[in-house]
């Protein structure tokens, strides 16, 4: 039980075969009492009661600040204190550099860049009044190599946006004892990606991954937890790629 007493907060964390669930679902089963925020309020409510009646499932959408700072209220009101949040909220969208519109650039940065700003804000002042916390972010091996394989070039600025702002965090939090993380998955099968990946693209991709597969949602909820835990108490400021091997850095 890495998790034993601790309570957590994690964005987007509704959909069924999200990487934001199975986080959700290893973080109780590591003794974690667990907040599921996400725009889809209902599924976030029918999630945490699958965990348990102590968790909590309530709407949140990270891309608006009074949205974010109310779930804060609430999640400290049922919790008293938050030790995680994990912010893994995100959208994306398969589109060229030529096809993106200003409300899709906006809509794609508002909710993958402004909502770790948004979210992080909304519970920093309690984490730091106690003078600890573990934050970790969702990037995606899309910022990294300029372009995943679905993200469009709007979707890699975003999630290259998070790594700076992580970064900065983990920079200006680290005196009050609050570490701040990233992750970057390769490709993970989730709704996010259902239906757009045919036999042959799906077996292209593979070619280039050296352990031979795509990602499961359970392989980055495995990183969120190291990141959560006390396993990194001396990790501030990183990204941990989830990537099979796609990406290889020099
Ligand atoms: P998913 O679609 O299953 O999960 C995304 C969740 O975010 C959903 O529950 C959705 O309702 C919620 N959400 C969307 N907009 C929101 C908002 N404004 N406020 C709150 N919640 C919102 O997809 P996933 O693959 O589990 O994605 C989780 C994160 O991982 C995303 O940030 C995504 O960009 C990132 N990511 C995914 C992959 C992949 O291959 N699946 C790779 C790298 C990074």
């Amino acid at each position: 039980m890495l998790l034993a007493g601790k309570t957590a907060a994690i964005s987007g964390a509704a959909s069924a075969r999200g990487i934001g669930r199975a986080t959700s679902l290893l973080f109780a089963e590591h003794g974690a009492r667990v907040a599921i925020l996400d725009i889809d309020g209902a599924a976030a409510q029918a999630a945490a009661a699958e965990l348990g009646p102590q968790h909590l499932g309530l709407c949140c959408d990270v891309a608006d600040k009074a949205s974010c700072t109310q779930a804060a209220e609430r999640v400290l009101g049922a919790f008293g204190v938050l030790d995680i949040l994990i912010n893994n909220a995100g959208i994306t969208q398969p589109v060229k550099t030529l096809e993106i519109d200003e409300a899709s650039w906006d809509r794609i940065q508002d909710v993958n860049t402004k909502g770790v700003l948004f979210l992080s804000q909304a519970f920093l002042p309690s984490m730091r009044a106690r003078r600890q916390g573990a934050i970790a972010c969702m990037s995606s091996v899309s910022a990294q190599r300029g372009g995943g394989i679905f993200g469009g070039p709007h979707y890699s600025a975003a999630k290259a946006g998070v790594l700076g702002l992580a970064k900065a965090m983990a920079r200006e939090f680290g005196p009050d004892g609050i570490r701040v993380n990233c992750v970057a998955p390769g490709l993970v099968q989730t709704d996010i990606t259902a239906g757009k990946l045919s036999d042959a693209m799906r077996a292209e991709i593979v070619r280039g991954i050296p352990l031979g597969r795509l990602g499961e949602a359970r392989d980055v909820a495995g990183i969120f937890l190291f990141l959560a835990s006390d396993l990194s108490a001396y990790v501030t400021g990183a990204v941990i790629d989830v990537n099979g091997g796609m990406l290889i850095h020099g």
